[in-house]
């Protein structure tokens, strides 16, 4: 990482970087891009941090943990397919932020990816800013059905894990309002059961979520070799199967 970036960082977090750097053989480049908020790339020729007005200590460690998991630990993420309309939400504007908003709330991938995230970043000493997910609290009734149980999910996996007593009070009364809580409920206890297996834990969101299993793939990335690869998820379960994670 360019020495400019590096030493603003905590010494943990300058640990952090070097674990990544050590194992990929590659420097993690940082770089600012005004089209995205903050985000990382684990492009196979180039791992990137990019970001769009200011990069926190807490947002460079958020970043530097998607790319411990993706590259170092070899947890593969899901995914669209590119091209798949995934839907924004209800009345939002057609501008190409609010879109890649709406699209990256659905994810549901990324929040179990938080999930996780937020509660190492936690034990470091640098919690993460919850208030993205407050705020979608209060917009849950701006989505239309299908895209509400998503949020709904993922709001659940993160504020239970992570939010105060008045974050988790909040949530539940509004997953009440919508029929949602018992779903959401039952959805983060499989996922809790699943915990260290990554596909089948894909497998029962996107159940969960009612979206079709071939919609969706599974990205794995080799940080060493700097390749990626990109499955179905019956394909990944076979994957897992193979290297003994499933039993
Ligand atoms: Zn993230």
């Amino acid at each position: 990482m360019n020495y400019e970036y590096r030493r603003q960082l905590p010494a943990p977090v300058q640990a952090l970087v070097d674990e990544i750097e050590g194992h990929i053989g590659r420097e993690i480049g940082v770089s600012r891009n005004p089209q995205m908020g903050c985000g990382a790339r684990a492009n196979p020729k180039a791992v990137t941090i990019e970001y769009r007005d200011e990069l926190t200590t807490e947002n460079m460690l958020h970043e530097l943990l998607h790319l411990r998991r993706q590259l170092v630990n070899g947890i593969p993420v899901a995914g669209f397919p590119s091209g798949t309309k995934v839907g924004a939400p209800e009345g939002a504007p057609e501008d190409s932020e609010s879109v890649m908003a709406g699209v990256s709330w659905l994810w549901f991938d990324l929040h179990v990816e938080h999930a996780a995230i937020f509660e190492t970043m936690r034990e470091m000493g640098y919690p993460e800013d919850l208030s993205a997910y407050r705020a979608a609290v209060d917009k849950l009734g701006s989505w239309d059905a299908p895209n509400r149980r998503l949020v709904a999910f993922g709001l659940y996996l993160v504020l239970m894990r992570h939010g105060t007593i008045g974050d988790r009070n909040n949530l539940v009364a509004r997953l009440i309002e919508f029929d949602l809580l018992n779903p959401a409920r039952e959805l983060d206890t499989l996922i809790r059961k699943l915990e260290g297996r990554k596909v089948d834990q894909i497998v029962a969101s996107v159940r969960a979520a009612r979206i079709k299993q071939a919609c969706i793939q599974v990205v794995y990335y080799d940080g060493k070799q700097g390749t990626k690869e990109v499955l179905s998820v019956e394909q990944a379960l076979e994957r897992e199967a193979r290297a003994g994670r499933v039993n």
